[in-house]
């Protein structure tokens, strides 16, 4: 079974994700962990980041790994051709480079069939941009999480200070994401919009534990034996 959790930068997308694989006992995908990786390797290796070819060439070549604390099925790092980029996929360095490297169709083609690979392996909660319109046309349930530009920006601000990395900045923060909404929700290659068929939750005024409750409640009732 596949749940699909779609929505803008900072809308509590992974820590719903998260919450509900635990919940659900599913494994857990961050796509977007995989773009800024790709992001990663190609500042590191110099692939201008307007060169589509290129950057498709990387994405498809490139040894995407997530790592598990064992018995946990929520993976805690993530690594790039044997390089743990846990904690360097998550600058602001990243942040902007990440823009260009996801809006190339190449890119996508092989994130993509990567994404299907690892989904078609068991029960997965899906975060991203296009799981329910593109990657998983198909999943049992589709979520479209949003907040308000400010609330996304105070919480990633205060993740940004748990994590210790990357800017606590909120004028900075807040400007990155209005650029990466704009960036993501107007490229001509899978924009960010939700599926006809997603439920929309706007987490600005919501406590996180009710919105994961809900989404909990419904994949259970979609699952294949019901009640699981
Ligand atoms: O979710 P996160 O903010 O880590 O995603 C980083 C970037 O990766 C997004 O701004 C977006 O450009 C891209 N992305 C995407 N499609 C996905 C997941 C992320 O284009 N499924």
């Amino acid at each position: 079974m596949i749940v699909a959790i779609d929505g803008p930068s900072g809308a509590g997308k992974s820590s719903v994700a998260k919450a509900c694989a635990k919940t659900l006992g599913f494994s857990c995908l961050d796509t977007g962990a995989m773009y800024r990786s790709i992001a990663w390797l190609a500042l590191e290796r110099g692939v201008p980041l307007d060169d589509g070819a290129a950057l498709g060439q990387l994405a498809r070549s490139c040894d995407i790994r997530f790592g598990h604390v064992e018995g946990d099925p929520i993976p805690k790092t993530v690594s790039i051709d044997g390089a743990d980029v846990t904690s360097a996929i998550r600058t602001a360095r990243i942040d902007k480079a990440v823009s260009p490297v996801s809006a190339a169709p190449e890119v996508r083609e092989a994130m993509v069939e990567l994404q299907r690979a690892v989904g078609r392996s068991g029960d997965y909660v899906v975060e991203g941009r296009d799981i329910g319109t593109v990657v998983f046309p198909d999943a049992e349930l589709k979520v479209f999480l949003t907040a308000s530009p400010e609330e996304r920006a105070h919480r990633r601000v205060r993740q940004n200070a748990d994590r210790g990395v990357g800017s606590i900045d909120y004028d900075e923060v807040l400007s990155d994401i209005v650029r990466r909404d704009g960036y993501d929700s107007n490229r001509a290659e899978s924009p960010l919009r939700p599926a006809e068929d997603a439920l929309s939750i706007d987490s600005t005024d919501r406590y996180i534990e009710d919105i994961i409750a809900e989404i909990c409640a419904l994949a259970r009732s979609r699952m294949p034996q019901a009640g699981r």
